[in-house]
């Protein structure tokens, strides 16, 4: 049945039955847990936002497969439209949740393995590309959620993969048989693994001929024998299992993405969900695409999330008194800007987006990692300068059961109170909110989501030209060309 409500796509969790582990237990349904509950939020938003007819444009997509209306989540960008859209969808939804959403992994990974497979069937002959629509089009049909499963542990750095003392640090097969393959690792930081209805597994990195065993991309159900999921620990957390008290900061959403150690124990995968298997050289490829469409977004959902750190410095600011200081506008203009900035980069990696040979589209490479390079530091700014606006009281304010206990809980209000027209209580609110969104889990994810900015850095050489640039420096200098 098709996922169309929030409602329906609780219900199709709760029927997975996928092994899940959350602080050392086994957790028979997420959407009965605390700790999963605000990241299934903001899932489910890419569901209800979808149903609602302002938003229809952005939401929704037509199916280049089927002609059929199908969620933007599913669908195989179609144009430069597509990909400007695509943004512009997740600066929206941000706003919506002030927290990851998760559901972009998944569609940056189905359609950056959608060209890859073409390819790889252009040189070898192989099927993969057929596997590959087919798949997308049993997603689209049924609205499922899936995960981009990319990131291996890695093990010892220094070493790859078919180096490594335990092989199992990078995903590889097994066991090849006529029915499918048999897979075996681990995948670490699954955004949304908990609450995603597929994995779609691709390599970690761009692989040498030896390490045929371990290019592999393949769709598995996340509740497949063998798939274990160890749910990750995030700052402050807890504070969310009581949404009523002050504390939560953004009580009914994920802080980042519901990050999840995901282990494949000699998972069986079925040919026909099997889209590369050997291929080595289009191992590298499979990345950078994925890479880059993941980086495109950056400035979308982190440049919607930097909008809700901006009003809540402003509110802060409001609430204390201090809005009228040039220093606090000024600071507040340069958050905006740090904003507009990113998402800048993702509106222009977008617009210089190209087709590929599979007949989808794909944004400019040098672009999305610039974007992504920018978000990994304009996102530390914007939290800087909202702590800097806030004020040190974001880092010592009492506990919620403080306010409420019946000694303390008046000196509380007396001595937190700003100006005299807003309470106490939610002056703490939007300070808690400001803590929530720049604490430690959700800056690392802005320097580490998408790849370290070391991974961009790598991109600009490769991508950048220097040897062009060169060029252009001596034709002006007037130095002759094989000088
Ligand atoms: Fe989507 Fe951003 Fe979350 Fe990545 S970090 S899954 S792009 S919301
Ligand atoms: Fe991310």
């Amino acid at each position: 049945m098709m996922i169309r409500t929030k409602e329906d796509y609780i219900k199709s969790l709760k029927e997975l039955k996928h092994v899940v582990y959350y602080r050392g237990k086994k957790v028979e349904d997420v959407t009965a847990h605390p700790a999963f509950l605000p990241h299934i939020n903001a899932a489910a938003k890419t569901y209800e936002l979808a149903l609602d007819p302002q938003y229809e444009e952005l939401m929704t997509a037509t199916s280049h497969l089927t002609g059929k209306k199908i969620n933007r989540f599913t669908h195989i960008h179609q144009s430069r439209e597509d990909l400007i859209k695509k943004v512009q969808m997740l600066r929206l939804i941000s706003h919506e949740t002030g927290s990851c959403f998760q559901r972009c992994v998944g569609f940056d990974a189905m359609n950056s393995m959608y060209s890859t497979s073409y390819e790889i069937d252009e040189k070898y002959g192989t099927p993969y590309h057929q596997r590959v629509k087919k798949f997308i089009e049993f997603i689209q049909e049924n609205n499922f959620m899936v995960v981009g499963s990319m990131t291996d542990p890695k093990g010892d750095r220094s070493k790859g993969p078919s180096q490594q003392p335990d092989p199992d640090v990078f995903t590889h097969g097994v066991e090849k048989n006529d029915k499918g393959i048999v897979i075996r690792g681990a995948k670490a930081h699954q955004t949304g693994a908990i609450n995603s209805h597929f994995m779609l597994i691709m390599p970690t990195q761009a692989l040498r001929p030896e390490d045929k065993d371990f290019a592999i991309a393949c769709a598995v159900p996340v509740n497949a024998p063998g798939v274990t999921m160890i749910f990750g620990r995030q700052t402050n957390e807890e504070r969310k299992f009581d949404a009523t008290g002050v504390d939560a900061g953004n009580p009914d959403y994920g802080l980042v993405g519901g990050e999840a150690l995901v282990v494949l124990d000699n998972v069986f995968v079925p040919w026909e969900q099997v889209f590369m298997f050997g291929e080595t050289e289009f191992a590298g490829t499979l990345v950078e695409r994925f890479a880059t469409l993941h980086r495109q977004n950056y400035g979308g959902c982190k440049g919607g999330l930097a909008d809700i750190i901006v009003g809540a410095s402003a509110l802060a600011a409001d609430y204390q008194g201090t809005s009228q200081a040039s220093h606090v506008k000024d600071k507040l203009a340069e958050m905006t800007h740090l904003a507009e900035t990113i998402y800048t980069g993702s509106i222009a990696c977008s617009a210089m987006g190209h087709k590929t040979k599979a007949g989808n589209w794909e944004p400019d490479a040098l672009l999305a990692n610039t974007t992504k390079y920018n978000v990994s530091k304009n996102v530390y700014e914007v939290a800087r300068l909202a702590h800097d606006v806030a004020g040190g009281i974001i880092a010592t304010m009492p506990f919620d059961d403080d306010l409420k206990n019946p000694e303390v809980g008046k000196y509380v209000q007396k001595y937190l109170k700003g100006v005299a027209d807003v309470s106490t209580e939610d002056r703490i609110r939007i300070l808690r909110l400001i803590e929530n969104m720049t604490g430690g889990t959700a800056l690392a994810e802005s320097m580490h989501g998408a790849g370290s900015p070391q991974a961009q850095k790598v991109m600009y050489m490769r991508l950048g030209n220097i040897e062009q640039k060169k060029k252009m420096a001596k034709k002006l200098a007037k130095i002759k060309e094989n000088a």
